[in-house]
Parts: C-alpha cells; sequence; structure tokens
C-alpha cells in the first residue's frame, strides 16, 4: 500500500499539469492543482482552490460553455474525456492544451471527483499545420501540373494523352453500370486548304473558335471533349440513352460550327468553315479494347468525308431505329 503522502509528492513532482475537482451535484470545486498545472495555466495555486464559479479564476479559460455539457455526460458514464484546445494563459498568450479528464469514484461507485491532467501541445500542433500547409500546397502544385499535362496548348481542351485515360475510365463505368458509350470523331473539312489561303496563323484561330463550340456543346459532366491531334476532335460521353439523340446532338454541334460562317473560299463543300463528325454508340467493338470504339467512330467520319463532309454519320456498326423524317444520315 503507498502513502498517501508519497502520492502526493508524486502528484507535485508531476511534468503533467493535474488537478482534482470535488464534483458534487452543486458544483464543481477545485481541492487540488499541482506546480505544473500553475505554470501550464498561468495562475497562483493558492487562488484556484475553491468552487468553479463565476468567481474563479478557472471560470471560462478551461472550458468554453457548450463544452461542460458534453464533458459531464461523458464523465457521467464512466469514461474520460479528451480534448485539445487553444488555451488563454491568465499571465497572458495562449497555448494548446491537451487535456483528459477522468471520473473518480468512491467505494459506492458515486462519482465524486474528477482528475484533469493536461499538457502543453503548441509544438506538436504546430507542426502539424505546416505539415498540412506544406501538404496542402503540394497537393495545389500537383493538381495544377496535371491540368496542365492532360490539356492542349492551342485549344485548352483535353489532351489525347488524357481523352485516353478517360476512355479507360468511362469503359470501366459502361461496364459496370450498363450505360452505352457514346462516341463522335469530328475532322474539319479542307483544313489543309484553308491553311493555304488564309495562314496557318488563322488556322490556329479557327480551331480554337471550333474547340470553344465543342466545349460549350459537350458540357456535361459525362462529357469528354478532345483535341485528337491536328484538326481532329472527338466527344465521348456517357450520358446518352438514345443513338438518335446523341445524333441529333452531335449535329447541332456541327451545324453551330458552320454558323460561326468563318469565310473559307478554297472548301469545295461550303463556302464556309465546316466539321464533319462520325458516330458510334453502344458497347465496346471488341470486348477489352476500349480503341475499338475510336476505330468504328473514325470509319463513319471517313463515310461522312466520302458523302460530301459538312455531315454526321453513324457508324453501320449500330443498329439505329430512326424516327420518320429527313437529316438522319448513316454509313455503311
Ligand atoms: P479533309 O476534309 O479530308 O479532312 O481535308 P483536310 O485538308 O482537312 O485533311 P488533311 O489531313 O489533308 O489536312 C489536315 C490539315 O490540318 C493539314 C495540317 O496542316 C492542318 N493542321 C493540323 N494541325 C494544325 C494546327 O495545329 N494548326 C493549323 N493551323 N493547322 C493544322
Ligand atoms: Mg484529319
Ligand atoms: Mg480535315
Amino acid at each position: 500500500m503507498i502513502d498517501e503522502k508519497v502520492l502526493r509528492s508524486a502528484l507535485d513532482a508531476s511534468s503533467e499539469g493535474v488537478m482534482i475537482f470535488a464534483t458534487g451535484s452543486h458544483g464543481w470545486e477545485c481541492v487540488y492543482a499541482n506546480p505544473s498545472s500553475a505554470m501550464l495555466f498561468g495562475f497562483d495555486r493558492a487562488d484556484i482552490l475553491g468552487p468553479v464559479d463565476g468567481a474563479s479564476k478557472l471560470h471560462g479559460i478551461l472550458l468554453d460553455k457548450s463544452l461542460r455539457s458534453t464533458i459531464r455526460q461523458t464523465l457521467s458514464t464512466g469514461e474520460s474525456f479528451r480534448y485539445t484546445f487553444e488555451v488563454g494563459r491568465l499571465t497572458g498568450g495562449t497555448f494548446w492544451c491537451e487535456m483528459n479528464m477522468s471520473p473518480l469514484n468512491d467505494d459506492g461507485g458515486n462519482w465524486t471527483h474528477t482528475i484533469m491532467m493536461a499538457h502543453d501541445v503548441s509544438d506538436t500542433v504546430r507542426y502539424a499545420r505546416k505539415i498540412e500547409s506544406k501538404n496542402r500546397l503540394l497537393r495545389e502544385q500537383n493538381s495544377a501540373l496535371e491540368n496542365i499535362a492532360s490539356r492542349d496548348d492551342l485549344t485548352g481542351l483535353y489532351n489525347r494523352r488524357h481523352f485516353d485515360a478517360e476512355l479507360a475510365r468511362m469503359v470501366g463505368l459502361h461496364e459496370r453500370l450498363g450505360f452505352p458509350l457514346s462516341i463522335a470523331f469530328f475532322d474539319v473539312d479542307f483544313f489543309k486548304k484553308f491553311n493555304d489561303s488564309y495562314g496557318h496563323q488563322a488556322g490556329d484561330d479557327v480551331l480554337r473558335e471550333i474547340a470553344m463550340v465543342l466545349q460549350d456543346g459537350f458540357s456535361r459532366e459525362t462529357d469528354v471533349v478532345a483535341r485528337y491531334g491536328g484538326e481532329e476532335f472527338v466527344v465521348l460521353s456517357i450520358g446518352e440513352s438514345l443513338v438518335t439523340t446523341f445524333y441529333q446532338h452531335v449535329d447541332t454541334v456541327r451545324d453551330g460550327i458552320a454558323a460561326l460562317a468563318i469565310p473559307h473560299k478554297s472548301s469545295s463543300c461550303a463556302s464556309v468553315v465546316t466539321i464533319s463528325a462520325g458516330i458510334y454508340f453502344g458497347d465496346l467493338v471488341t470486348p477489352g479494347q476500349p480503341q475499338s470504339v475510336i476505330e468504328a467512330a473514325d470509319r463513319a467520319l471517313y463515310q461522312a468525308k466520302h458523302a460530301g463532309r459538312n455531315r454526321v454519320e453513324i457508324s453501320e456498326l449500330v443498329e439505329v431505329h430512326l424516327p420518320v423524317g429527313p437529316g438522319y444520315a448513316i454509313g455503311g
């Protein structure tokens, strides 16, 4: 059995701030505070003993009001309460305090006292915050770099590298959830002649304008618009359930590009810059090969070029039940 005096000396010598409160229905009363707790909170031990009421120096510095009932509730179930918070020191300044409160019961199991142990964790908190802010900066820099690496310099659309990754991701979603894949492959008509007539710089401007129309036309979160290369663009979507709806949408965007009314005097299909598109819609053409849907859309594009350009063709691999009406073009 350890002597009570020894216990008291041990508490007095502890580097941990220790305080003991008599915990009755009338309120809490501080009955012991060791030198470390006095140093920690900046009080005089003699000033602190007594009821923790409005007049006590402890009132307000240790616990904010909203916490008091949570603490009371936790301790009344026999559990300890641990809390890290910023405290105003009575002698000025603040510090981060890690506090642990535990209920002490009498022989009859009644909660009569509460022991509070506390220490300064300011260095740890400051260090954790520094690391967190460094990590945040790194995350921001990484995502900025990723964004740069996934974009096409000229148009700002996604580049082919990013598109291929998105294709793999969308194919994964398609296989799990069953949404059909919608692909449209676009190619500017007689673009070589445009460059020859108006210069490469003017050609670049056209690509930028076309990119904006495509981006505006396919702006759902289930759409990916990319510059596939040169004067070729691709749109991938899993948001469409009918090929006819997708076709109409692609055709509207094609129309929107013609409506930019950019003169193209050397085009053999129109007096303005136009674009042709090929569509594939449905499951993977070859299971396990995401690229197979691109090839199907590219073949449909080839049909659109042959059929006169400035038009949209649907891959012959797609079964289409067209509504009655003009304007639908199917390859094959
Ligand atoms: P088609 O209607 O059959 O597609 O004819 P086209 O002339 O568009 O096709 P072709 O493949 O013969 O020529 C593509 C042209 O696109 C040639 C190339 O100079 C031009 N081009 C590719 N990338 C760029 C670019 O970044 N800027 C500019 N200004 N032109 C580009
Ligand atoms: Mg081309
Ligand atoms: Mg072309």
